[in-house]
């Protein structure tokens, strides 16, 4: 039988516990995902793409079925290419709902008309409710000030986090 391939695709700026709990849930329904970090630089990232796909790539080192890399483009010509047949998404509050909404009806779109009905479909999932006020956002957010982080991040990215801060205070 064929594999089932999944991409999760997101920002990743910096990879949170919240994100491997939706990676970990996914690998329960598909035999491979792929973790496709975006290069889009309109969200001004902390880290470089290299960075986050390095960060990345030891975090789901323990997962059987995920990889990590990079994409630019259409989300479902990626897709296509790799033969996936989900995007898989995670929905933590009822404000995540809309824009996710709209994002999965226009790759619906995009998808039927450069591949044909049903060739990808959107899958969210919902993380524990421990992750659910969790964001990249957020965690960037409370380092910068100081704060402790390491009940959102594994260890090696609040260590990114500490020395990418510290960085920017040395310089300023
Ligand atoms: P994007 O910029 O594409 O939203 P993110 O890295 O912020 O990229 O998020 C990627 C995906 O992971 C999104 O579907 C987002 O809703 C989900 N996600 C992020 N943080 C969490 C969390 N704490 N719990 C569940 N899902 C999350």
């Amino acid at each position: 039988m064929s594999q089932k391939i999944a991409v999760y695709p997101g920002s990743f700026d910096p990879v949170t516990n919240g994100h491997l709990d939706i990676l970990s849930r996914a690998l329960r329904i598909f035999d491979r995902i792929i973790v496709a970090v975006t290069t889009s630089a309109h969200k001004h990232p902390l880290f470089t793409v290299d960075e986050r796909v390095e960060m990345l790539g030891r975090a789901v080192k323990p997962l059987k079925g995920a990889s990590v890399e990079r994409f630019d483009g259409l989300l479902v010509n990626y897709a296509k290419k790799k033969n996936a047949v989900a995007m898989i998404r995670g929905l933590r509050v009822v404000s995540d709902f809309e824009y996710e909404f709209q994002m999965a009806l226009m790759n619906r779109h995009l998808s039927k008309k450069y591949h044909g009905a049903g060739s990808l479909e959107a899958v969210y999932l919902m993380p524990d409710e421990k992750f659910t006020y969790l964001s990249s956002t957020l965690v960037k957010e409370v380092a910068r000030l100081g704060g402790g982080v390491e009940s959102f991040v594994p260890d090696f990215v609040r260590l990114k986090l500490k020395e990418k801060f510290d960085m920017s205070r040395r310089d300023s």
